[in-house]
């Protein structure tokens, strides 16, 4: 079973609104009793309490929901406690409504029930139909300008005849397949983060409250281009290994920020590149696409993903006349760091998954000739050969 949500813009006139704030308070009422009296169950909480809710004039589906919402919080704060993370107490601050009963899908509307015997319908755009074909609606959730529908749909994960590896780099997102390599330029989203941070730097005004706003909506705006122009990326490489039956491998990235931390060495404005590289959220984006399509996904060890000659196995050198490419003395060949890095990743995931009894040298030992590399830029996804 693969999930994922619709979102869709919407804005709510004031009854509706006020409802949701109705919503908001029974969550955090119910979130202050569970902590009061520590209680993280839904079961117990219900049977406990289910009449105190009678207070709140909403029909009676949402308070199940609402009681659910916070014991939800409540169990993941406890399960954060354990692992001896730092927790605050959960709040609601922004209104909002979640229910998994009594909705109703029609062909171009959504309807929920707002009072006993009294509806609400909310028009969906093509898009959002589009989107709902052959899928089973689940939940629905609303705040003040928008709608999601989360869906859920069954799907049979492909048994991979390829593997897709993928490195990502500072200025390039580049991965190898069964036909070539693909080189994503990413130079766009280092610049959209420095002019961010160059805006937010002119703010002279001495007003923390004017300054937080603005820096948000600055945060946000950078953010949102961020996330769009990485989702053109994450597309095409999910669409790629469904054409070609791949699964997709991603280097283990795990501890990568402290890689950069104040005081080890580096200069501050390489740290700041680095540390803004969105490592997690092309993960998250391939991850989600990946699995509503049935693609599997992989992590492999990133050691020596760039030490090593993808073609014959052998240690790389440095290549004195370029930058960023390394030499074999063995096939007397110079290749882009890069490519080496994605390849190395492929052959790792394809005798990890695909190939469990080889050992890696063996698969490393595959004559494979010079790949065909394209170069593609990020934004705009035409291709460039080279
Ligand atoms: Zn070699």
């Amino acid at each position: 079973m693969a999930i994922k949500s619709i979102k869709q813009n919407y804005t709510f006139s004031e009854d509706i609104t006020s409802l949701m704030n109705i919503f908001k308070e029974m969550v955090n009422f119910c979130i202050k009793i569970g902590l009061q009296e520590n209680i993280s169950t839904l079961k117990r909480f219900s049977s406990l309490h289910y009449k105190d809710l009678s207070q709140f004039d909403i029909p009676s589906k949402y308070k199940l929901t609402a009681m659910s919402q916070a014991m939800g919080r409540l169990a993941q704060r406890k399960r954060d406690m354990g692992k001896g993370r730092f927790t605050k107490s959960p709040f609601v601050l922004k209104p909002y409504l979640v229910s998994c009963y009594d909705f109703k899908i029609t062909a171009m509307f959504l309807s929920f029930p707002i009072a006993n015997n009294d509806k609400f319908l909310v028009k969906l755009n093509e898009y959002t139909i589009s989107q709902l074909k052959n899928v089973e609606p689940r939940s629905f959730t609303i705040t003040p300008n928008s709608i999601s529908i989360s869906v859920r749909r069954e799907v049979v994960q492909i048994i991979p005849e390829n593997v897709i590896g993928i490195d990502r780099n500072l200025r390039n997102v580049t991965i190898s397949t069964n036909v070539g390599t693909i080189m994503y330029k990413t130079n766009k989203l280092l610049s959209i983060k420095e002019n961010s941070s160059h805006v937010r730097a002119s703010f002279t005004r001495n007003d923390v409250r004017t300054k937080n706003k603005f820096f948000n909506q600055k945060k946000n705006r950078q953010s949102r281009r961020v996330r769009q122009y990485l989702h053109k990326i994450s597309k095409d490489v999910v669409e790629r290994a469904v054409k070609s039956k791949s699964m997709i491998v991603f280097e283990d990235l795990k501890g990568i920020r402290k890689l950069y931390r104040r005081s080890n060495g580096q200069g501050n404005k390489y740290r700041r590149r680095l540390n803004s590289w969105s490592y997690f959220e092309l993960l998250r984006q391939v991850e989600y696409k990946a699995s509503w399509t049935g693609i599997p996904v992989g992590f492999v060890d990133p050691k020596r993903t760039s030490q090593l000659c993808p073609i014959c196995g052998g240690r790389l050198q440095e290549d004195r006349f370029h930058r960023r490419k390394l030499l074999c003395i063995n096939c007397k060949k110079s290749m882009d760091r890069d490519v080496i890095a994605s390849m190395n990743i492929a052959y790792k995931g394809w005798s990890r998954f695909c190939h469990p009894r080889g050992l890696p040298s063996e698969v490393m030992n595959r004559n494979v000739s010079t790949p065909l590399i394209l170069r593609v830029d990020g934004s705009k996804l035409i291709e460039v050969q080279k």
